[in-house]
């Protein structure tokens, strides 16, 4: 596990994915709420769709009482989108991680205390960060696309490009 000497970024636990993490395993954590990041936990970097099996992961934690919440660095419209996929739960776009707005933002939406809010993220210096810095349970996951930046985006761009080059040719 790569952990950063600043004890601040380091995770309470750790999962290789997102989906590995089960309602037991949360509520084992002491937390009632998950704060779910988007690019590279819940959604290839830059997508507009979710990684497969995390509509079924969102219904899993909802029907089993945890609520879910999605805590961003990305834009609106696309944070918008990606929440719509998931249930249509709450979400805060451009939060800025490691500020810890987003997470506080959680708080008071879900009714749940901070503490009993698992943040799930794939980065130390951003999501693990603010988990800790706002006194949240850091769950630190691998990310989806070992390359970011330029790559993933450039990743994610042809993507949409052959996304849209499937749905002229179905219609
Ligand atoms: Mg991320």
């Amino acid at each position: 596990m790569l952990v950063n000497k600043n004890e601040n970024a380091i995770p309470d636990y750790y999962y290789r994915h997102i989906l590995d993490i089960t309602p037991d395993k949360i509520k084992n954590m002491g937390a009632e709420a998950v704060a779910v990041d988007l690019d590279n936990t819940a959604v290839h970097f830059g997508s507009f769709r979710l990684e497969d099996g995390m509509r079924e992961w969102t219904e899993n934690m909802l029907s089993s009482g945890i609520k879910v919440y999605i805590v961003t660095n990305a834009l609106l419209g696309r944070a918008f989108i990606l929440s719509r996929q998931m249930c249509s739960v709450g979400f805060t776009a451009i939060s800025l991680k490691p500020s810890t707005r987003g997470i506080e933002t959680a708080s008071r939406r879900l009714g749940v205390p901070v503490s009993k809010i698992a943040m799930i993220g794939d980065k130390l210096s951003s999501d693990v960060l603010a988990a800790n810095r706002a006194g949240a349970i850091a769950v630190k996951v691998e990310p989806l696309s070992k390359s970011s930046g330029k790559a993933a985006k450039y990743a994610a761009a042809a993507a949409a490009a052959a996304a849209t080059v499937v749905t002229a040719v179905i219609k």
